[in-house]
């Protein structure tokens, strides 16, 4: 039968199976990826959010839960204006963070000590 409707698909993701690749790659250029508390400020101020989803936040999670197509999508509308990294309670300097994940899809060559600005 019919109803008009069907199930929204299973959000559920098995971590067992999540390659962590690229987030242990970002972790050891950027260590402070791990400090991230999921506030949410950085989503909350971010300029390109209301227009396209973008959220750091988003964006840590994802590459812990292998959702790495919507982080690609939120990758690529931050426009690096750096207000996340103004108001991020950790300290954790967001843009450079951005940057060297745009450098780890970009390129694999970003070896330990570089991308830093
Ligand atoms: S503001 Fe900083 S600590 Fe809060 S969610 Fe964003 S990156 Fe994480
Ligand atoms: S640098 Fe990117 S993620 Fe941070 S506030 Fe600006 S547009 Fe948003």
């Amino acid at each position: 039968m019919d109803f008009g409707f069907s199930l929204a698909p299973s959000s559920a993701v098995n971590l067992d199976t999540v390659d962590l690749s690229r987030y242990n790659r970002l972790v050891r250029l950027e260590p402070d990826a791990r400090i991230c508390m999921a506030c949410g400020s950085c989503s909350a101020t971010c300029t390109a959010g209301p227009f396209s989803g973008m959220s750091v936040r988003k964006v840590l999670l994802g590459l812990q839960r292998g959702q790495d197509a919507q982080v690609n999508r939120m990758l690529s509308a931050c426009m690096l204006c750096g207000k996340c990294t103004m108001v991020c309670p950790r300290g954790i300097n967001t843009r450079n963070l951005i940057l060297n994940l745009c450098r780890i899809a970009a390129d694999g060559s970003v070896s330990k000590g570089e991308g830093r600005l």
